[in-house]
C-alpha cells in the first residue's frame, strides 16, 4: 500500500479538472462503432448491456450504460462522470482511482499511466469506454468465451512481512473477497481458499521460523476459477486471520505467541479525500495493516483459531454483504436480515438458542477465559425485532444471556452475550435440517484446553444477497453437469473391475456433455479434471457447496449431478435418480426413464432424498447413481465405453425430454 501519495495527486486533478465540465466535448472522434450482443461475464453472473459495442474488435460500452453499473456494483467500485465532460473517474473498491479521458490513449490507475488500444470517445451524448483495459485495471481478468468476455476478479498480490513475533501473509485483491479457510492438522496446512477468483501461481518463502512457504495455486473452470493459498506452518505456530476494512484483503498473521497474533490499532487513520462530490472517501493506512479501521467492534479480537484440528466451526468469512464496511465507503448497502424469533430449548446437559432469521448474515464469536469468563456472538448485518432481552437457561453456571442491537450503523450488529460462572463449550453454526436458522449451543462441560478462542462463520438464505452465490436469471439454454466426487476423493471402489466412481463420473459427465451440446446445450461442468471443486482440505460440506456454487453463479437452468452406487452386498444393480424438491420429481422421473431404456439397467425408480447438492442449488436439481459399482453385472457393463455413451445418451436425452430443449 504505497499509494496514497500518488491519490492525494489525482484528487488534485480532479479538483482542477472541475473547470473543464461546462465545456462541451472537446473531441468527437470519427470511430467506426458497431453494436455487439456478446455476452460479458463478470464472476461467473452475465451482466447484460443495453449499449455494447465493438471498434476494430475492441469491446466498447457507454459509460451511461446500466450494464456498467452493475458489473462496478459487483466489484464494489463506484464511477464518477458528469455527462457532456471528458473526464471518467472510477474508484475501486481498494481505494484506488482508474482515469480515463476523451480523446485520450492513457489511463491511469492510482496516477501511474498506461496505454490504451483505444481512446475514449464520444458519440451522440455517450461516452464510450473501451471494457476490456477498464476492467483489467479494477483488477480483473479477461478472457474471450464461446464469442463473449469473461471477467473474473484476480488474487493481485501474496506477500509477506516477516517480523520479529509474527510472520504476516497479505493477500490482496481489488474487489471484496471472502473466503474459505481450513486447518489440515496432520499436514500443518492452513487453507485459504476464494471462490471465484484467478491467481498467478508463485510460491512465496515465509522464513521457516512461524511458516515454510505460502503456495498459491488456482483451479476450477476458468469461468469460476477458484484461487488457493496454502500456507505450511511450522511445529507450534498459531495463526489468524483479519479482514482488512475495505474487505479487499486479508492478513494472515503467523505466531507461536498468541499475543503476537493480534494486530494493534493503526495510530489514527486519516480519511483521504479522494474525489469531490459522491466520489468514495475512504480510510487507508499506510504499511501497518489495520485491523478493519471499520471494525465496529470495540473489544475486537483477532479471529483466531489455534492449530487444532477444526471441529465443526468452520472459518467461512462473512459473505460479501455483510463484510466489515466503512461508513465513509460509497456502495450499496443490503437490507440487513432481520431476527424475527428468539427460541431458547433446555435440553438435558445443553441450553439452545435458535435465532430464525429473514437473510443472510455473517457472525463472529469470542471467548474470554478466566477470570474474564464471557463469551459473545456477534451477528453482522442483522437487526433484532423486538426489544433487547434476557434469556433463561437451566444450566445454573449460567449467571447471565442477553440479546441486544449492539449496533446500527455503520453496520446493523445483534450481540449475543453470555455470561458463565465456570468454562462453557459452545457451538454456534446453521441448524441441521432448517434453512434460515442460527443455533447457538451451550454446553454443561468446559472447552479442550486448545480449543479455539474466536471464529467466524455465516448463513447464506437462498434468495438474499451472497454476490458470488447470487444466479443470474436464468441461462435458459445452460445445464450444470456435476461428476462425482473427485482429487482426494474417490468415491465408490471395485477394486476387482479396477472401477474408481470419481473416473466413472468424469467419463460419463464428458460423454453427456458432449450430447447435450449437440442437441445445442451449453454445458458447465463443476469439474472437469480429477480435482475437488472447493478447497481440498475443505470439509465435504464446503465441497458440495463449491458444486452448488458454480452452478448458482453461472445460472443454470438445470442440475444434474451423476454418480456410480454401491453397495455393500453385490445384489443391487440398477439406475435410481434422486430428487429432494417435490417440483423436482418430474424432472427425476424424465431422466430415470431415458437412461433406463438407452442403458437397459434395472429401473431402481426416482427416490426423494436429502442430498446436498440437490437441495442447495437455485434450479430444478437431480442426482442420478447411473450403475451398481458393486454389482458385478453393471461393473462388467461400466468397463465398456459403448455402454457409457448409452447411459449419457439416456441422461442428455431425459434433460431435453423434460425441458423441451434449450431456448435462445
Ligand atoms: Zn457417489
Amino acid at each position: 500500500m504505497t499509494g496514497a501519495p500518488a491519490r492525494v495527486a489525482v484528487a488534485g486533478a480532479l479538483f482542477a479538472l472541475v473547470g473543464w465540465f461546462s465545456s462541451p466535448p472537446a473531441l468527437a472522434l470519427n470511430v467506426a462503432l458497431t453494436s455487439s450482443a456478446a455476452p460479458v461475464y463478470v464472476a461467473g453472473r452475465q451482466i447484460h448491456f443495453d449499449r455494447l459495442g465493438s471498434v476494430a474488435g475492441e469491446p466498447v460500452a457507454a459509460v451511461a450504460d446500466p450494464g456498467l453499473r452493475d458489473l462496478l456494483d459487483a466489484l464494489g467500485a463506484k464511477m464518477t462522470w458528469q455527462p457532456g465532460t471528458r473526464f471518467v473517474a472510477v474508484t475501486r473498491a481498494d481505494g484506488k482511482i482508474v482515469t480515463l479521458t476523451v480523446g485520450s490513449y492513457a489511463m491511469t490507475v492510482d496516477g501511474a499511466a498506461t496505454e490504451l488500444p483505444l481512446a475514449p470517445f464520444y458519440r451522440g451524448a455517450d461516452l464510450y469506454v473501451p471494457l476490456r483495459p477498464m476492467v483489467q485495471a479494477l483488477g480483473l481478468d479477461a478472457r474471450q468465451f464461446r464469442g463473449g468476455y469473461v471477467f473474473v476478479p484476480h488474487i493481485l498480490s501474496v506477500s509477506r512481512k516477516i517480523g520479529l513475533a509474527r510472520t504476516i501473509v497479505q493477500i490482496d485483491a481489488a474487489v471484496p473477497i471472502a473466503w474459505h479457510a481450513a486447518f489440515n492438522a496432520r499436514r500443518r496446512t492452513l487453507t485459504l481458499s476464494f471462490p471465484g477468483f484467478s491467481a498467478d501461481a508463485s510460491e512465496v518463502p515465509l522464513g521457516k521460523r512461524d511458516a515454510v512457504q505460502a503456495i498459491v495455486r488456482q483451479s476450477g473452470p476458468p469461468g469460476f476459477p477458484t484461487a488457493t493459498v496454502a500456507i505450511q506452518l511450522s511445529a507450534g505456530t498459531k495463526f489468524a486471520a483479519h479482514r482488512m476494512g475495505s474487505g479487499v484483503g486479508v492478513d494472515v498473521v503467523l505466531a507461536k505467541n498468541e499475543a503476537a497474533l493480534r494486530l494493534k490499532e493503526a495510530a489514527s487513520p486519516k480519511p483521504i479525500v479522494a474525489a469531490p462530490a459522491n466520489a468514495a472517501a475512504r480510510f487507508t493506512s499506510e504499511s501497518a495493516p489495520t485491523p478493519s479501521a471499520a471494525s465496529p467492534v470495540p473489544t475486537a479480537q483477532p479471529i483466531e483459531v489455534s492449530p487444532a484440528p477444526l471441529l465443526s466451526a468452520p472459518l467461512t468469512p462473512a459473505p460479501l454483504p455483510s463484510a466489515p464496511r466503512s461508513s465513509a465507503i460509497v456502495g450499496p448497502s443490503p437490507q440487513p436480515a432481520k431476527i424475527t424469533s428468539v427460541q431458547v430449548n433446555d435440553l438435558s446437559s445443553a441450553t439452545r438458542i435458535t435465532l430464525t432469521l429473514t437473510g443472510s448474515v455473517s457472525f463472529e464469536w469470542h471467548r474470554l477465559d478466566q477470570p474474564d469468563n464471557r463469551y459473545w456472538i456477534d451477528i453482522h448485518g442483522a437487526t433484532l425485532v423486538g426489544p433487547a432481552q434476557n434469556l433463561a437457561s437451566k444450566l445454573p453456571f449460567i449467571t447471565d444471556m442477553q440479546i441486544t442491537q449492539h449496533q446500527v450503523t455503520p453496520e446493523a450488529i445483534v450481540r449475543v452475550a453470555i455470561t458463565p460462572s465456570q468454562p462453557i463449550d459452545v457451538q454456534v453454526g446453521p441448524v441441521e435440517g432448517s434453512l434460515d436458522q442460527l443455533g447457538i449451543e451451550i454446553e454443561n462441560a468446559p472447552p479442550p484446553s486448545d480449543a479455539p478462542r474466536a471464529g467466524v462463520g455465516s448463513i447464506a438464505i437462498a434468495g438474499t444477497p451472497s454476490p458470488r452465490v447470487s444466479a443470474a436469471a436464468t441461462q435458459p439454454d445452460l445445464i450444470a453437469i456435476d461428476p462425482g466426487h473427485g482429487g482426494n476423493d474417490p468415491g465408490a471402489i471395485n477394486s476387482g473391475y479396477g472401477l474408481v466412481e470419481k473416473q466413472l463420473t468424469l467419463q460419463l459427465s464428458r460423454a453427456v456433455k458432449a450430447r447435450l451440446e449437440r442437441l445445442g446445450w451449453r454445458v458447465v461442468m463443476t469439474r472437469d479434471g480429477d480435482n475437488e471443486v472447493g478447497d481440498p482440505s475443505g470439509d465435504d460440506r464446503q465441497e458440495l457447496q463449491a458444486r452448488c456454487d458454480v452452478a448458482n453463479a453461472a445460472g443454470a437452468r438445470f442440475f444434474v449431478s451423476i454418480h456410480m452406487n454401491s453397495w455393500v452386498s453385490s445384489a443391487l444393480s440398477g439406475t435410481t435418480t434422486y430428487y429432494w424438491r417435490r417440483s423436482d420429481r418430474a424432472f427425476a422421473q424424465a431422466v430415470e426413464t431415458a437412461t433406463v431404456a438407452s442403458g437397459g439397467l434395472a429401473n431402481d425408480g426416482v427416490q426423494r432424498d436429502d442430498l446436498y447438492v440437490i437441495k442447495h442449488t437455485n434450479m430444478p436439481a437431480v442426482l442420478v447413481e447411473a450403475a451398481f459399482l458393486s454389482n458385478p453385472h453393471d461393473a462388467k457393463l461400466l468397463e465398456q465405453p459403448s455402454f457409457v455413451a448409452k447411459l449419457a445418451d439416456g441422461i442428455a436425452g431425459g434433460i431435453t425430454n423434460y425441458s423441451g430443449g434449450p431456448q435462445h
